[in-house]
């Protein structure tokens, strides 16, 4: 598979997802869900509760991408305009440098269960660590799947905080959860082991908990833009962009959004917990004062960028397998571990850092971003059909994108074909 599909963006629409169905060898049913969009009314009915009506948003996919020297055509969900096309572009640009290289850690995810209420909580402290082995073996009778499949509980971690209700003692069960993002697995074994800590310690357990902050399980993921393609301006502009966002939070914010773009758009696609994944990479990104979470370095000249975050995303379990679109964005990626999907999803939030940063150090992100807005912009101003492009057209020639513009071009056209009528 060659992910390298120049004037893939330029095709129609059916030409463009047959393209695709041929490089995922999609079914005709699949094709069609995607034409149609996925989660039908009475399978929604069953997902969460006081369901009136399903809600659709756009899929794309992003191209030129190759991680650990494997291409991948990669489908995001996601309404905002140019972010795909960044994306996209950004990895286009990294493959001349020899394309991305991801790693990731075990998917060992953290479930805390809190105790208050111990008489002697460094006794208490001993006695959880010298019960590791009863506590992980009572975890584990919850879940034989994940234990057949070589996961399950594998360690027990204390610590003493401090708080403004008192001492408390905080125990982590580390579970291995394969290729599961792990929420319900971890809050069914931690809600299991509490009364076994209770009698330990001799306190109350209250929260039995995962958390999002998956320090256990992260991707780190690189690329480097040669100077010889992006050139030295840009490099220089990028680094300047990465000392302003390392040292002011305001910009680190936005930044980091940028990141999110990509990323949150993998995990929609794919059916994963994108609210989990955000907080863990903005946690993540705060642990030490918050920081960019891709690191900007030069070398030889070129700049090689580098993104570390939690990524605990799922193939099996969540809805991935309910909603029929993830199922098809998870063929169209030919995936077959969760680790490998958070990889994915690593490398699209460092493209999509990296293009947000050239846009804003050379034209300035507007320029792009709003000629792919024109569209949005042209039906904001209630135009239809075929004079959406004809307005959306108009103002990227002339360089202003805006509502009052597009709303002045569609009283032209109607008066052009007012005019039109009349004559005839
Ligand atoms: P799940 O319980 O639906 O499925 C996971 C289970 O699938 C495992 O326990 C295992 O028994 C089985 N399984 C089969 N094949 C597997 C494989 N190859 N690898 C791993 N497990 C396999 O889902 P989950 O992943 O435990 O929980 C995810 C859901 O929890 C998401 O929908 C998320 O939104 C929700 N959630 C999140 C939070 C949070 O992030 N704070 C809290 C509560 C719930």
């Amino acid at each position: 598979m060659n992910s390298d599909l120049p004037g893939f963006y330029k095709m129609g629409l059916e030409d463009r997802l047959n393209e695709i169905k041929k490089i995922a060898h999609l079914t005709d049913e699949e094709t069609n869900s995607l034409r149609t969009g996925g989660i039908n009314w009475q399978t929604a009915d069953l997902m969460i509760e006081n369901v009136i009506g399903t809600t659709k948003m756009p899929i794309g996919i992003a191209t030129y991408f190759t991680i650990n020297k494997k291409d991948y055509v990669i489908p995001m969900a996601i309404e905002e305009p140019s972010v795909i096309a960044a994306a996209s572009h950004a990895a286009k640009l990294a493959r001349q440098g020899g394309g991305f290289t991801a790693t990731s850690t075990e998917p060992m995810m953290i479930g805390q269960i809190q105790v208050i209420g111990i008489d002697d909580i460094r006794y208490a402290e001993k006695m959880v660590l010298a019960n590791a082995n009863n506590i992980k073996k009572i975890a584990n009778k919850n879940d034989s799947t994940l234990i057949k499949l070589g996961g399950g509980a594998k360690g027990v971690e204390t610590k003493i905080l401090e708080t403004e209700r008192g001492r408390m003692l905080i125990v982590h069960l580390l579970v291995d959860v394969r290729d599961a993002m792990g929420a319900n697995a971890v809050n069914t074994m931690c809600e299991s082991v509490a009364p076994y800590i209770e009698e330990l310690t001799g306190g109350k357990t209250r929260l039995k908990i995962i958390s999002n902050l998956a320090v256990k399980r992260t991707v780190k993921a690189k690329a480097v833009w040669k100077k010889t393609v992006v050139g030295a301006d840009v490099i220089d502009g990028i680094l300047d962009a990465y000392a302003f966002a390392k040292a002011d939070p305001y910009r680190c914010a936005t930044n980091n959004k940028g990141c999110m773009n990509g990323i949150d758009a993998v995990m929609i696609s794919t059916g994963n917990d994108f609210r989990a994944i955000e907080a863990g990479a903005h946690a993540f990104a705060a642990l030490n004062g918050y920081k960019p979470l891709v690191k900007y370095e030069l070398k030889e000249d070129d700049l090689v960028g580098t993104i570390e975050l939690p990524m605990a995303v799922g193939i099996v379990g969540g809805t991935t397998k309910t909603n029929p679109i993830a199922r098809i964005a998870l063929k169209i990626l030919g995936i077959k571990t969760a680790r490998e999907l958070g990889e994915i999803a690593a490398c699209v939030g460092l493209a999509n850092n990296f293009a947000a940063l050239r846009a804003m150090v050379t034209d300035g992100i507007q320029k792009g971003h709003m000629k792919l807005h024109a569209k949005n912009i042209a039906i904001t101003a209630g135009a239809k059909d075929t004079d959406v492009y004809v307005v959306a057209q108009k103002m990227a020639a002339e360089g202003n994108v805006s509502v009052s513009r597009a709303t002045e071009l569609l009283k032209e056209l109607q008066r052009e074909e007012t005019e039109k009528t009349g004559n005839e």
